[in-house]
């Protein structure tokens, strides 16, 4: 096992690695930009390393200095945690080739599933179905107007090497199709250096399936079941749960063994994600793997009383599994909130500053997972998750009405939070009924 580890990474997933090393009594090494030089958390690890300006190109994206760091302080491994360079393949390679662990899968499989047009294939490749869309990558107009006529409108242009709903565009006829093939490459071009689009049927009010997985480096893989994610905003997930609401125990297994069939193909270990829409018809459809853990990866720790991070790391330093599929159940009902700094009343603007009052609720069945306090400044520069809500309870039922508690319970003052539209969310008929679909939220907040 690593005697010491370095987290690349900020915020509540950084505290997350952290306490998995606590945990585990290994040494943990944190990074931090100029704008996170107060963050709590830094305390809490053994060494913190000051990476660079708050810009991530030059502080959490810039892969020398994090190596730098790492060798200055004498780590075995690195957590990527999520975003940033998480599903970077050059940085697992470059880490590799420093003899330092990444923690996460082979590099050579991430660079396969991280592109989402190669991933297609291999789906296509071991039997599982993808969304009906364009053979590969859409060259020019004409050809995307043919195909577009071809499957029928509405169509979504998609980016590649797309990530956080970045580089995609609906369609809806020609004139659409046109001048969203320039927007989308341009925005993919700008956010992923890679500008190269492809061309899927739009789903309508599809829900969001994704399946947890679980590999060692010996051969074992398993899935950890689904989370329903189908509460977005702009495709960005705001509520997420296991086990999803009314879906067959028969839809809820084939799914999950098409997930382990992908990922086995593409020579996978560590923890990853499986996405799937699935639509009105209960057909289901793959769209992407997520090659690193999630920002939702406490609801399966929850219902599955698995340690994800904790594998993670157990799995990097070359330990087997040690429990089969058969083992791993679902108990239970578990829901995450995502609590953004953030307006939901005017779009979702994102809401900086300083949180004047922190009041987290607590109680039988909650899990908060945050790296905020009282007088903490959320900063501009970053990704706006300020904490993650929790709540675990036998039935689903007893969840929503958990979460009701905990969300009247949590009070947050100086900036704006997604705390008050949860409330709303969880008393709307639809969403308490299990009958909600990824544009539901469009649907009834963003009116206009
Ligand atoms: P990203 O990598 O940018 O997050 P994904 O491919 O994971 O993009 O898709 C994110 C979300 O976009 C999905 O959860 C779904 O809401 C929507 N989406 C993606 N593909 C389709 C599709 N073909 N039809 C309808 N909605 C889609």
């Amino acid at each position: 096992m690593f005697q010491r580890i370095l987290v690349a990474n900020r915020g509540e997933i950084a505290l997350r690695v952290i306490r998995a090393c606590r945990d585990m009594g290994i040494e943990v090494v944190a990074v931090f930009s100029e704008a996170d030089r107060d963050a709590p958390y830094l305390d809490l690890a053994d060494e913190a390393i000051c990476i660079g300006p708050p810009v991530p190109a030059q502080s959490y994206l810039n892969i020398a200095r994090i190596i730098s760091a790492a060798e200055i302080a004498n780590v075995q491994a690195i957590h990527p945690g999520y975003g940033f360079l998480s599903e970077n393949s050059h940085f697992a390679e470059v880490c590799r080739d420093c003899k330092i662990e990444f923690i996460g899968p082979p590099h050579q499989a991430m660079a396969l599933v991280g592109n989402k047009n190669e991933a297609r294939k291999l789906a296509k490749k071991v039997g599982v179905p993808v969304v009906p869309g364009s053979e590969g990558l859409i060259t020019d107009e004409k050809e995307a107007l043919r195909l577009a006529e071809e499957m029928g409108y509405p169509v979504l242009i998609k980016a590649a090497a797309g990530g956080g709903g970045r580089g995609m565009r609906v369609a809806r006829n020609d004139i659409n199709l046109r001048v969203g093939l320039q927007a989308a490459r341009q925005e993919a071009e700008a956010a992923f250096k890679d500008g190269s689009v492809y061309l899927e049927k739009y789903i309508e009010q599809p829900r969001h399936i994704e399946v947890q997985i679980l590999g060692d480096r010996h051969g074992n893989l398993i899935h950890l079941w689904e989370r329903d994610c189908s509460l977005q905003r702009r495709h960005q997930k705001l509520v997420e749960e296991s086990p999803a609401p009314n879906l067959s125990q028969q839809v809820r297994e084939t799914i999950c063994q098409a997930a382990v069939r992908l990922v086995k193909e593409a020579g996978y270990f560590s923890a990853g994600t499986c996405e799937f829409l699935v639509d009105k018809d209960k057909n289901f459809y793959f769209i992407e793997v997520n090659a690193r853990i999630q920002v939702e990866h406490p609801v399966t720790e929850l219902v599955t009383g698995i340690d994800l991070v904790r594998e993670q790391i157990r799995i990097a330093a070359g330990e087997k599994l040690g429990y089969t599929q058969d083992k791993i159940e679902q108990r239970g009902s578990a829901i995450e909130c995502r609590i953004n700094a953030e307006d939901p009343a005017a779009e979702f603007r994102p809401s900086p500053g300083t949180i004047k009052r922190w009041h987290p609720p607590g109680g039988p069945g909650v899990r908060l997972d945050t790296h905020v306090e009282a007088g903490y400044r959320v900063p501009p520069n970053y990704d706006s998750l300020i904490a993650k809500l929790l709540v675990h309870q036998p039935s689903r039922t007893e969840a929503i009405a958990c979460m009701r508690r905990a969300l009247a319970e949590f009070q947050v003052e100086g900036v704006k939070t997604t705390i008050p539209l949860h409330r709303e969310i969880f008393n709307h008929s639809a969403f308490v009924e299990g009958r909600v679909d990824t544009t539901f939220i469009e649907r009834n907040w963003m009116k206009g």
